[in-house]
């Protein structure tokens, strides 16, 4: 890397005075706790975006698909279809919920799970189908419900990644029983952490509110009481709220999320244009019938370049990268697995470059030749 050049970072969150401004107003409240007012403004909002009745705000994506596995009646014993290709909290959520998750190969072309592997992955212990929807475009969620109704399943969407994006139309997170997103730094919209879990089923959503917060009703629920309401603990609750003052971040997120996505909309067609039909390389796809939130920008690599020595090169010219995501079934926590040649191969040959909603005209030109001289280099 030169030294008069600052290298282009792989993401970064789009944050600034609004937010602080948020902040600011939230600490002039006094209520920096979680479940508090600036909380519940933040969940009836996202609900309205994600087009569900419900929503929860939870300390991140991991609790939130925790929560939602405990509500809908995970139990040892019990077996849950995982979609393979993701960040590993999604199977770390089923194992925590005492279940076994059982790992389904992914589509060549969109790495979400296969229908045909998900379905064939059931067995009479299997209880639902967990569908991760990668690099936050929605997996085939008609296809998923199909074979949930055949089987008598439950069907739950790891939209981590998804705010904003859509499937035939309905907005990510309303696609199934239940949804869980995150608001992680390295998400599209972010207060740093965070999370939500969302659904249309209200009996789902109190449930899950009662053990985000201890096993007992959120102490906002108890305020302006004339009588003096002592809650009493009848099951094993946890603490996964998010604060107020990242529900105040995020509800200044929110105001930004068509913002945000247009630009990385934007970085996505000029990567299509700067990429595709290069020698070496295979850009991804958005499915005609979904809108893509492009969270990541993953080139699939030929098999006769490394991946790896291509990204060191790139990265030595000062342009960040990394793989794509994780092959699930080859993380030595969930022992041996059967293989699942098609999210290896992702996993091997994928390779993110930099996306987030800051990259300017210049980045973007620098990380498309960098990129390119690199492959030429290596053929
Ligand atoms: C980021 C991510 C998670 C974990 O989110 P946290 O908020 O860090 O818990 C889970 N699933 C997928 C698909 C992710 O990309």
């Amino acid at each position: 890397m030169s030294n008069s050049e600052e290298s282009v970072v792989l993401g970064q969150p789009t944050v600034g005075d609004e937010e602080l401004a948020a902040v600011a107003e939230v600490f002039r409240s006094g209520w920096l706790a979680g479940a508090g007012p600036a909380c519940r403004r933040f969940e009836e909002r996202f609900a309205r975006t994600v087009g569900t009745a419900h929503a929860l705000s939870t300390s991140n994506c991991g609790s939130a698909l925790f929560l939602g596995l405990k509500v809908l009646g995970v139990q040892p014993g019990d077996e849950v279809v995982v979609g393979d290709y993701t960040f590993p909290a999604t199977g770390h959520a089923v194992v925590q919920a005492g279940a076994k998750p059982v790992f389904a190969d992914i589509r060549p072309d969109v790495w979400s799970a296969d229908p045909a592997a998900v379905e064939a992955a059931i067995t009479p212990r299997t209880v639902g189908i967990l569908a991760v929807d990668v690099a936050g475009q929605p997996g085939d969620f008609d296809e998923y419900r199909a074979i949930a109704d055949r089987h008598g399943l439950w069907l739950f969407e790891d939209a981590a990644c998804s705010a904003g994006a859509t499937y035939r139309t309905r907005p990510a997170g309303s696609l199934a029983d239940l949804a869980a997103f995150s608001f992680h730094g390295r998400k599209g919209i972010t207060a740093g952490e965070g999370g939500a879990l969302v659904s249309d089923r209200e009996d789902l959503i109190a449930r899950a509110r009662k053990l985000h917060t201890y096993g007992i009703e959120p102490a906002i629920s108890r305020e302006g009481s004339d009588t003096l309401p002592i809650p009493s603990f009848h099951e094993l609750g946890y603490n996964f709220r998010l604060s107020d003052i990242q529900a105040a971040i995020m509800n200044v997120q929110l105001d930004r999320l068509p913002d945000l996505l247009a630009a990385r909309r934007s970085v996505a067609k000029r990567y299509h244009e700067a990429f595709d039909g290069v020698d070496g390389l295979t850009v991804p796809v958005e499915l005609p019938d979904r809108e893509h939130p492009w969270q990541a920008y993953i080139l699939t690599v030929a098999p006769e370049i490394s991946r790896d020595a291509l990204a060191l090169r790139i990265r030595e010219r000062g342009v960040q990268c990394n793989f794509g995501t994780y092959a699930s079934h080859l993380q030595p926590i969930y022992g041996d697995q059967p293989p699942l040649p098609v999210s290896a191969d992702a996993f091997a040959r994928h390779l993110a470059v930099p996306m987030h909603a800051n990259l300017t005209d210049a980045e973007v030109e620098r990380v498309a030749t960098t990129v390119r001289e690199a492959v030429h280099s290596l053929t």
